[in-house]
């Protein structure tokens, strides 16, 4: 509705005045925690001032509660402060220093950090028992204030989590019940303008009461959780509570309000309206979020709470969408968040027939604005309800119910250990640049400033501006290639009509391509579906001997016009390649779906990675073509460049059946070399499709060939020819060290000794420290160990767990273990899916039987209802040995050793105590530990903190040594080089006394 500017005049003098009555109750108050009275308190002020110290000392409270000694604490403490000593007081500098030599001192130090840690979460979460949190609801009822309940949970990783989170909101609204029932009333809190109000009100988070809550799995997150909640909005009823769900992260959004909407929908339901929802202002859906949701009201003609806040994970949610090449779906200037806040209010207000409208702020200009549109709008004082967090803004709450306005407090009960994420998004919120809070108490800027209406202030944006547009006929920065976010419907859909597209398409024959013809052979490769082996994808010729040498033939002639052909012309045809791909990825991804058994996520993210090399390299090759003028004597130049070797034969995996072929063919096809493309056996419709990619993109007859074959047939004929120059490979170590021997004997005619470049297995190990975060540590694992059925080279095989963090992480693994979605990859809710064959099955199941008499079995999973398909699901052994069979050797499968380590250091020992070095990860909050791993930690790709597959182009080069890898990393700048020789040039321009001028030839 269009408001006329006078109005907007008036209820900008309202909001004025009624700021300034706000401001005159406050009077000289000031929230506890932005005071200066104790240590910690001063601590906030001292963070206030130096955003480093800041981190530190966050880091420092969020590892706290896991610390089980005094000497913990006085490490930690010091790792942390360290760097900043010189911003501390000398008195806490000097009680650092002695606490670290005395253990009398780092006892009393400990004790007085976590006294201190335990006030300042106790500012903001009411208690660890329903007992305490009683007291505090009675507490808030004598100050005239309501409450809403926050049952806080540690991530719910495992469907025993989800199912304890359930009964606590059960037990919850049971116990806040009877306490109700002795209350004095209060017509301030009992009533609003349409009646009685329910005497108990509770939040929760839908996220955690269901483990695999995801958006790429509507169907079955809807139906789990709409059937937790269902129970509990049941109880709801019975006892008389109010229940808002609370939102939570970007990604959960469209599926959360799905959620609620279904249900009240649902007939049992129809007319309740004592159940609310949370909107984000600062989300930029937010408005027709809201349209969306009053059509649905008026359609279900019963209202609904609104609870209107502008959001708790600004950062997090600019984070991610920078890391993914998302768009950013938050507004980034703050005061855009505070428009939209009140432009959302209005709107609220306007229907308040239709939602009961609650306004979640600590800022006095945007609950002012709320009380003027309220006015404005002839809205009864008891419509409109205002929210407030336990612990933040206690003087604006106190001024609010004085002005006769209903408070409700959202009041969070629960543990120290998993309140810690709470806790620390509330001290970010208080002490930010951008809050009210900050600006007011600690910072005492006056009423008019705060009062100020929200528009542009001058200064840097809180975002960086993105990059500018690069030189004339450069191509633009390289830029990983998004992933798709499947939390658009959009996406979901394509990826749908793509599995159908790509079924209708079963059944073709596809042959070998030499020289730019289609050749056929007499045998045939077939490709199944590893999830329903009876299924054929279609025929591939395969190849033989004879077809190998046309191979050969044909790219050893194309190769003198190739190498000679500029490397900006390479580099073009690769980015026409990327342009192709990128319009037909999602029929990519659906094809490797089908062909390979990869999930939604991990098919597409091989699809952006292919798009990704191929931009990568062609911009390097654009880089390194360039060749380098060295040293500055006069009368010589002096070149340095680089020619390709000859002709390439590339022999790839079927685990990432696009991105490994894409990515070490392009790189061999633009440097000047000609390829021959065998992929695995069991994707050939894979590297079928990226064959037509690079005839479709321009790439000469010839310059790359197509030749699916049996690798001991075909790949050793290749491998041990004269014609060829340069083994590209990746896969198990066996076949890479029989290609390094097999391609070391030279022959005679061979131009030179062949170069190998082999990506080979690995052992990958994750290090749990002590002090590491669970919630993170088992999902980290969990992805690494069990992504595409661990069947990923720089997949988790080994869990090395230290000290006390051993038992807890291990129950918590194998419930979330045990959760995990096994079945069809079509199916996208699939977390895992089958495995490739049934020769690797065959493999996987032995391992599993060696390891039952080594250690001791913790998980297996029953998936005798997938009646067809080679699925193994999790498999989790403790108490492995390190020096046991499953503890050494590679299995590709989900198989996952979990060994015990006494100290962090045995832990290294054990982690570096193989004949791989590939992928490696360290859980830890211990800056020592974690620079300690990066110095010993010995792999080719270390991850700290998350989990270790994944690795991306251009950000995270790809590769190991020892028995992992012979060469440089994938992705990464030294790439290139090589599959080129160097050579250098000198020209003495001294000629008869004189020489040209600098820079030029003669
Ligand atoms: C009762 C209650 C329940 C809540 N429930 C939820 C919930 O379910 N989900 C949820 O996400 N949050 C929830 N919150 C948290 C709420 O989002 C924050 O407390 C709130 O954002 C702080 O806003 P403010 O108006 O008090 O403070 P202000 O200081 O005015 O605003 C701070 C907010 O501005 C936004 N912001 C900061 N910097 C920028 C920037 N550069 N550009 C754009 N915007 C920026 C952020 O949202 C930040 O939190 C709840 C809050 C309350 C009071």
């Amino acid at each position: 509705m269009e408001v006329p500017e006078k109005d907007w005049q008036h209820v900008e003098q309202d909001t004025q005045e009624i700021g300034r009555q706000i401001f005159a109750h406050l009077q000289d108050a000031s929230p506890s925690i932005l005071s200066r009275d104790g240590w910690d308190e001063r601590l906030l002020t001292w963070c206030m001032r130096d955003e480093s110290l800041k981190v530190g000392l966050f880091r420092f409270i969020d590892v706290l509660p896991t610390l089980t000694t005094s000497e913990q604490v006085v490490h930690h403490l010091s790792e942390y402060l360290a760097p900043h000593e010189k911003a501390l007081p000398g008195l806490f500098r000097w009680g650092l220093r002695v606490a670290s030599r005395r253990d009398l001192a780092a006892r009393a130090l400990a004790f007085a950090v976590r006294r201190s840690a335990l006030r300042l979460a106790r500012r903001f979460i009411a208690g660890a028992t329903m007992e305490e949190a009683l007291r505090v609801v009675q507490a808030l009822r004598r100050r005239q204030m309501g409450f809403t309940l926050d049952p806080l949970g540690e991530a719910t990783v495992s469907e025993e989590e989800a199912e304890a989170y359930h009964r606590r909101v059960l037990t919850i609204l049971d116990a806040l019940t009877s306490h109700a029932r002795q209350r004095e009333p209060s017509p301030l809190l009992d009533r609003d303008h349409r009646g009685p109000l329910p005497s108990v009100n509770v939040s929760l988070k839908l996220s955690s009461l269901h483990s695999q809550f995801n958006p790429l799995d509507q169907e079955e997150s809807v139906e789990v959780v709409k059937a937790r909640l269902r129970s509990i909005l049941r109880r709801a009823r019975e006892v008389g509570a109010f229940v808002t769900v609370d939102m939570e992260q970007y990604e959960f959004k469209d599926l959360t309000l799905r959620i609620v909407k279904a249900l009240l929908d649902e007939e049992e339901f129809q007319g309740r309206e004592d159940v609310g929802v949370v909107l984000q202002a600062y989300l930029k859906d937010a408005e027709q979020d809201l349209h969306d949701l009053l059509t649905w009201v008026e359609r279900r003609r019963a209202s609904i709470g609104v609870r209107l806040v502008k959001g708790a994970y600004w950062d997090y949610e600019v984070v991610i969408a920078r890391q993914q090449g998302w768009v950013v779906p938050v507004f980034t200037e703050k005061w855009q968040t505070d428009l939209n806040f009140e432009k959302l209010t209005r709107l609220l207000l306007e229907h308040d027939d239709l939602v009961r409208p609650a306004i979640g702020s600590h800022n006095i200009r945007s609950i002012a604005a709320a009380l003027a549109w309220a006015r404005h709008l002839k809205v009864p004082a008891e419509a409109l309800e205002f929210q407030m967090l336990y612990g933040m803004g206690d003087p604006i709450k106190d001024a609010l119910v004085r002005l006769g306005q209903r408070v409700r407090v959202y009041t969070p009960l629960g543990e120290l250990i998993p309140g810690m994420g709470y806790l620390i998004r509330r001290l970010l919120e208080n002490t930010s640049n951008e809050s009210f809070l900050r600006h007011s108490f600690a910072e005492h800027w006056s009423p008019e400033e705060l009062l100020k209406p929200p528009g542009p202030v001058p200064g840097p944006s809180a975002v960086s501006p993105a990059p500018s547009a690069p030189a004339l006929g450069e191509p633009p920065p390289f830029r990983n290639e998004p992933e798709l976010d499947f939390t658009h419907e959009a996406h979901r859909r394509s990826m749908h009509e793509a599995l159908v597209t790509v079924r209708s398409r079963f059944d073709r024959f596809y042959p070998l391509i030499i020289g730019g013809e289609e050749v056929r052979t007499t045998r045939d490769l077939v490709s199944r579906n590893p999830a329903r082996p009876e299924e054929t994808l279609g025929r591939t010729a395969l190849a033989g001997l004879e077809a190998a040498q046309q191979a050969l033939d044909s790219a050893r002639r194309a190769f003198p016009r190739w190498a000679f052909t500029s490397p900006q012309a390479r580099a073009e045809l690769l980015f026409q390649a990327a342009a192709l791909m990128r319009r037909k990825r999602v029929e990519l991804a659906a094809w490797e779906v089908t062909e390979v058994g990869k999930p939604w996520r991990e098919a597409d993210a091989d699809v952006a990675e292919s798009i990704d090399y191929l931009e990568y390299y062609g911009r390097e090759m654009l880089r390194l073509g360039k060749g380098q003028r060295l040293g500055d004597a006069p009368g010589e130049v002096n070149e340095y460049l680089y020619q390709p070797r000859g002709v390439a034969v590339i022999i790839a995996p079927w685990n990432f059946p696009l991105a490994i072929l894409t990515g070490m063919t392009s790189a061999a096809l633009v440097t000047g070399n000609t390829a021959i493309m065998k992929p695995a056996e069991q994707s050939p419709i894979m590297a079928w499709h990226l064959m037509t990619i690079f005839q479709e993109a321009g790439f000469p007859a010839g310059v790359v060939n197509y030749l699916p074959g049996l690798g001991e047939e075909v790949g050793e004929y290749l491998v041990t020819s004269p014609l060829v120059d340069l083994v590209a490979f990746t896969g198990s170590r066996g076949v890479g060290l029989r290609i390094y021997e097999l391609a070391a004997q030279t022959k005679k005619d061979q131009r030179g000794p062949k170069r190998v470049i082999a990506e080979m297995g690995g052992k990958n190990a994750i290090i749990v420290d002590e002090d590491a975060d669970l919630d993170e540590a088992v999902r980290g694992v969990v992805a690494s160990a069990f992504g595409y059925a661990g069947q990923k080279c720089s997949a988790c095989s080994r869990a090395i767990v230290v000290g006390s963090a051993h038992d807890p992480f291990l129950t918590r693994l194998a419930q979330a273990a045990a959760s995990l979605k096994i079945g069809p990859p079509e199916d996208p809710g699939t977390a895992l899916g089958p495995l490739i064959d049934e020769e690797a099955y065959r493999k996987v199941l032995r391992y599993v039987e060696q390891g039952r008499r080594e250690a001791r079995l913790v998980l297996e999973t029953d998936v005798s209802h997938l009646k067809t398909g080679y699925y193994v699901g999790p498999t989790l052994f403790a108490e492995v040995p390190p020096a046991a069979t499953i503890a050494r050797e590679e299995i590709f499968g989900p198989v996952l050793a979990v060994l015990r380590a006494a100290e962090f250091e045995e832990a290294l020992e054990i982690a570096n105590g193989t004949e791989y070095a590939l992928t490696g990860g360290l859980y830890s909050r211990s800056p020592a530990h974690i620079e300690r791993a990066k110095a010993a930690f010995q792999v080719g790709n270390l991850y700290i903190n998350r989990k270790i597959t994944g690795a991306i182009v251009g950000r995270q080069p790809f590769g190991g040594f020892k028995m992992s890898g012979i060469g440089s990393k994938a992705g990464g700048s030294d790439y290139l080089l090589q599959f080129m020789e160097p050579r250098t040039i000198t020209e003495n321009t001294l000629r008869r006394g004189f020489a040209p001028p600098e820079g030029d030839r003669a």
